[in-house]
């Protein structure tokens, strides 16, 4: 195990190692088993979000520890729209994507972990107000391709960002000023999550994650 694993969850969690692994810590499965991972490609695994806010929340995650999608190369973008495609399907409904990606250490753009990661949401509420919402703290823009914008926003202006697309509309916004986290209060408001809701290390949301694993987990992986 490299010794990145050791000192990122993310790290540890792809590889399935037990140092820093919230699905085993947690109970939600057996240390040693990699049920958790509900699909892998060459460049990316796919897990259950932990304080899953709705039934339907899991993230894309990167084999290669980088910061974000911004920092991504040619196969990896390729092999994670591919990826994003077949999630979308899978979860059904509405389904929102998004990525609040960093550009450092020092500019971490609100985002929860060190370590690449996509949100895919599916939910039954109105995405507009989501936008809406999230527009107060950080300006969005629309955009062609969430995915370029981002790598433009890390790799040419050196700053960090909030990624969006809904039904098919892309959006970008510039979040070096957002606070930690805000962007997921903004999605408990919008999902009508209970109070601190957002604070998945308060809550959990064990069943839900447990829930995902049942419908999406490949049986086949040991
Ligand atoms: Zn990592
Ligand atoms: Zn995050």
């Amino acid at each position: 195990m490299s010794a990145l694993a050791d000192i990122c969850t993310f790290c540890c969690e792809v590889s399935g190692g037990t140092s820093s692994n919230l699905f085993y810590d947690l109970g939600i499965s057996q240390e040693g088993s990699r049920d958790y991972i509900l699909d892998e490609t060459a460049h990316f695994v796919v897990f259950p979000c932990i304080g899953a806010l709705v039934p339907e929340y899991v993230l894309i995650v990167s084999k290669r520890h980088t910061l974000s999608a911004g920092w991504f190369n040619g196969e990896e973008r390729t092999d994670l729209q591919q990826l994003t495609e077949r999630w979308t399907g899978r979860l059904g409904g509405n389904v929102v994507l998004f990525e609040h990606g960093s550009y450092d250490f020092r500019d971490k753009g609100g985002a929860c972990y060190d370590h690449a990661h996509i949100h895919l949401i599916s939910t039954d509420a109105q995405p507009e107000s989501f936008v809406r919402s999230v527009a107060e703290d950080v300006a969005l823009h629309s955009c062609d391709d969430w995915l370029g914008a981002a790598v433009d926003s890390v790799q040419r202006e050196e700053r960090s960002y909030l990624a969006m697309s809904i039904d098919g509309c892309d959006y970008i916004g510039n979040s070096r000023q957002a606070r930690s986290q805000f962007f997921r209060q903004h999605l408990a408001a919008w999902l009508g999550a209970e109070p601190g809701g957002w604070d998945w290390l308060v809550y959990p949301e064990i069943g839900r994650v447990q829930g995902m694993i049942g419908r999406h987990g490949q049986t086949s992986v040991t």
